[in-house]
């Protein structure tokens, strides 16, 4: 396993939605890695017109298109989503029909607040020079992660604090409205993922979320796991050794292994069907 901390690897895009490769490569990847697991997880979007992402209509093909991968494959190859948080009663109903109707493994709830990726320029300035409607923005952001940790649809919490990307943090302001989401997730058994992509944002250059956060995570007992995020195949495992060296050191402890018998522990409370 090349001393990696996992032998999974489930938040992974390919150019279903705004990854770089295919799914083939991506699974090649994961063979290569060592992983026993590999999510794909691309984009769905329920709202009209996302750029980068997949909508109800692309599913089908989606799916099959994984399923037969996985069919291929001497690694279990696993079907999963990452969700834009829905909005409206319809949109949750829809996600809950297709969800069932696709049986995904797993999806992963996300927060994707629009301003943070399309214009990090003007998140920041807003900081600098306009901070209560950012803190306005922000609180929205909370709320909504709040809707997907109080969910039963969602198993993993996708990058928690993702706006920080554009150098704008303002997790102090928000202390009780994360330990409100935190509380909740401990609740619905969520699991809450140690983004490692945020190591390579240059304005935060930090994991997603946040030390306080995962240590907020470590001591509610909430699980977590590692993600790449990876939008080329060449990242499927990227930094999970830092990643958990983080987690040790905020442990307090050295952070065992996570294996696929743990991850599988967690899916069977969600009756996932694991193969
Ligand atoms: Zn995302
Ligand atoms: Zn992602």
């Amino acid at each position: 396993m090349n001393g990696c901390f996992q032998d999974f690897s489930l938040h992974n895009h390919s150019n279903f939605s705004d990854g770089e490769s295919s799914v083939e490569d991506v699974v090649c990847a994961a063979v290569r890695s060592g992983v026993k697991y590999v999510g794909i997880s691309d984009h769905l979007c329920l709202h009209p017109g996302k750029p980068g992402t997949m909508g109800q209509k692309d599913l089908e093909k989606y799916v099959q298109h994984v399923r037969k991968i996985g069919n291929q494959s001497n690694v279990h190859v696993l079907l999963g989503a990452e969700v834009d948080v829905p909005i409206t009663d319809d949109e949750w109903k829809l996600c809950a029909e297709l969800k069932q109707k696709y049986q995904f493994d797993y999806f992963i709830g996300s927060v994707h607040p629009f301003s943070c990726y399309e214009d990090k320029l003007a998140m920041k300035n807003k900081f600098d020079t306009d901070l209560p409607s950012l803190l306005k923005e922000h609180s929205v952001y909370w709320s909504q992660v709040y809707s997907l940790a109080q969910s039963d649809l969602f198993e993993i919490l996708g990058h928690l604090d993702v706006y920080k990307v554009s150098g704008a943090q303002t997790e102090q302001y928000f202390i009780p409205e994360i330990a409100n989401v935190l509380d909740v997730a401990k609740v619905n058994n969520k699991i809450v993922e140690v983004n490692t992509s945020g190591f390579y944002e240059s304005l935060v250059g930090e994991q997603l979320p946040s030390n306080k956060i995962v240590s907020g995570c470590i001591q509610r007992g909430i699980p977590l796991i590692l993600s790449s995020d990876s939008h080329n195949c060449k990242h499927v495992v990227r930094d999970f050794e830092r990643g958990k060296n983080l987690v040790t050191k905020l442990c307090g402890a050295i952070a065992t292994r996570y294996s696929c018998a743990q991850l599988k522990k967690i899916f069977n409370s969600y009756h996932a069907k694991l193969r």
